[in-house]
């Protein structure tokens, strides 16, 4: 997936910046004590303050913030010991307020930034430029009734944090990347449960294309005229529409501004369905807002020592993580994808309690991850525990099955349950090291082929050829290394063969 965009008259750069929303986990909404549970009836979790009911004052909900300040440490960013929340005026059905309660000039974190680990094995720093809180909409709903709309403002109130990227990203795969980073870090923080498809994460992706060499320039003055007019897509909420939605705009700049049009700065809208992007209405600006502080509001003021004592409690994150399993002994592809869920990173660690990593890692990825894709489930309902597993790799390493039969083995305890050492016992799975049953199915494949063993002398290859003949004779039981060694003696081949 590249940055360039090859058109008719010549290459264009992409660039993208990102808004996401990122719903704050918490039990009760961020002025009100309303229940934040999804799935309830409509409007069955709305207090006085969330229907905008005149008079009602709203107050500030400790444990939003305290989520905003850990996200904030996550992304490394500067925390605002001192913010403003803003009314933010627009007219919707579902906002009965008549505003949103944001924050416009004075966020409660600012910059920061998050690296991201591309297919390639490079990585690239995004910066990011905000985080603030705001409170949510409300949600109409027009597919109820052939005539009228219904509004549940169940969702109204409900704390979002709003993460706002410098457009520092270049391609759809960094795009994806990013998002998928950025709900990574909110799980491992426990900030937001990054389910995309109830809503809780959802990104307004802003791309523009510019000439070769524009982007570089950007990144040396800070100025934008080095860039193209964005157009942004609301609502992206699946990483896969994410990569459509930057390749079907970006292709549409370049096309337009190709016929010698210009690029309208506005709002569009991606149709999954479709595979394309529509306009939806012309970009507001910030004085469409009429932002001012909220006079309900008092500045919110954090002591040093609290954002201190924060920091301490935050839990080890996916790029720290990376890097101890790196120094472990894994590649930097493979700890990019154990990482990528703390719930994979932590099966993984106890998998490979004490044997070699990457033993740990191929069979986490090949045989777990392979029967968990092929079932259609995640990681968190893999019907063998971590310590099971644990328990095959050391009976592979020290020989006591092989590797052919830890895949049987862990089929059985996969279908059947059962303590893998005990099935092995049971079932009669040990691996045949004794050269006597060795020699013996050796001779039983000789007898039964005496035109290979003239074969082998001229082509050494078939060698390959008995191993496999032997291992099936031993129903897959015969140590391979055994098998060979009595092999070369038997059938008098070169070391090398
Ligand atoms: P607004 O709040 O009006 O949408 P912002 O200045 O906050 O505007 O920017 C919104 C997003 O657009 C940010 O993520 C920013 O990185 C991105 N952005 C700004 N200019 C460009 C551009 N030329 N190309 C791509 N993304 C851009
Ligand atoms: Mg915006």
């Amino acid at each position: 997936m590249s940055r360039i965009v090859k058109g008719q008259t010549g290459d264009w750069e992409i660039v993208i910046g990102m808004e996401v929303h990122a719903q704050v986990t918490s039990n009760s909404k961020l002025f009100s004590g309303a229940s934040t549970e999804f799935g309830a009836d409509p409007n069955s979790q709305v207090s006085f303050v969330d229907a905008g009911m005149p008079g009602m004052l709203p107050v500030i909900n400790a444990k939003c913030i305290e989520q905003a300040v850990r996200t904030g440490l996550g992304l490394k960013a500067k925390i605002n010991l001192r913010s403003l929340f803003d009314r933010k005026n627009y007219f919707y059905p579902d906002l009965p307020q008549g505003y949103q309660i944001s924050q416009f000039k004075d966020p409660i974190v600012g910059e920061g930034e998050v690296t991201i680990d591309l297919k390639d094995g490079t990585s690239i720093l995004v910066g990011i430029e905000r985080l603030h809180l705001e409170q949510d909409a409300g949600k109409s709903i027009h597919d109820q009734h052939p005539d009228q709309s219904f509004v549940d403002l169940n969702r109204s109130g409900v704390a979002l944090m709003e993460i706002v990227t410098k457009p520092h990203m270049r391609s759809s795969e960094e795009a994806a990347a990013f998002l998928k980073k950025l709900r990574a870090i909110v799980r491992y923080l426990g900030t937001c449960d990054g389910n995309m498809d109830e809503g809780s994460m959802r990104a307004d992706v802003n791309v523009s294309v510019c000439r070769p060499g524009g982007y570089e320039k950007f990144r040396a003055d800070g100025s934008f005229k080095h860039l193209g007019t964005r157009c942004e897509i609301k609502n992206v909420n699946s990483l896969r529409f994410i990569a459509h939605a930057v390749e079907y705009e970006a292709r549409r700049q370049v096309d337009l501004l190709e016929e010698g049009g210009t690029i309208r700065q506005e709002t569009r809208l991606f149709d999954s369905k479709q595979g394309e992007t529509r306009s939806m209405r012309g970009k507001e600006e910030a004085h469409d807002y009429r932002y001012f502080p909220d006079p309900d509001l008092l500045p919110l003021e954090l002591e040093q020592a609290y954002v201190d004592a924060i920091a301490k409690s935050l839990p080890e994150l996916p790029d720290e993580k990376r890097a101890r399993f790196i120094e472990g002994g894994l590649s930097p592809y493979d700890a990019s994808v154990l990482v990528s869920e703390r719930e994979l990173a932590d099966y993984y660690e106890e998998l490979a309690k004490g044997v070699d990593a990457k033993a740990a890692a191929n069979w986490l990825n090949n045989e777990i991850l392979g029967r968990l894709n092929k079932a259609g489930l995640g990681i968190t309902e893999v019907p063998v525990t971590a310590a099971a597993n644990n328990a095959i790799i050391r009976m592979i390493s020290d020989n006591t099955i092989s590797g052919k039969i830890a895949k049987d083995l862990l089929d059985i305890v996969w279908l059947e349950g059962g303590d893998p050492k005990e099935v092995v016992e049971s079932r009669g799975l040990r691996q045949v090291t004794d050269t006597g049953a060795i020699d013996a199915a050796i001779e039983a494949v000789i007898a039964a082929n005496p035109e290979k063993v003239e074969e082998v002398k001229a082509k050494p290859k078939l060698a390959a050829w008995f191993v496999g003949q032997v291992m099936k004779q031993t129903g897959g039981k015969a140590n391979p290394a055994a098998v060979n060694a009595a092999l070369k003696i038997r059938l008098n081949l070169p070391d090398e063969g």
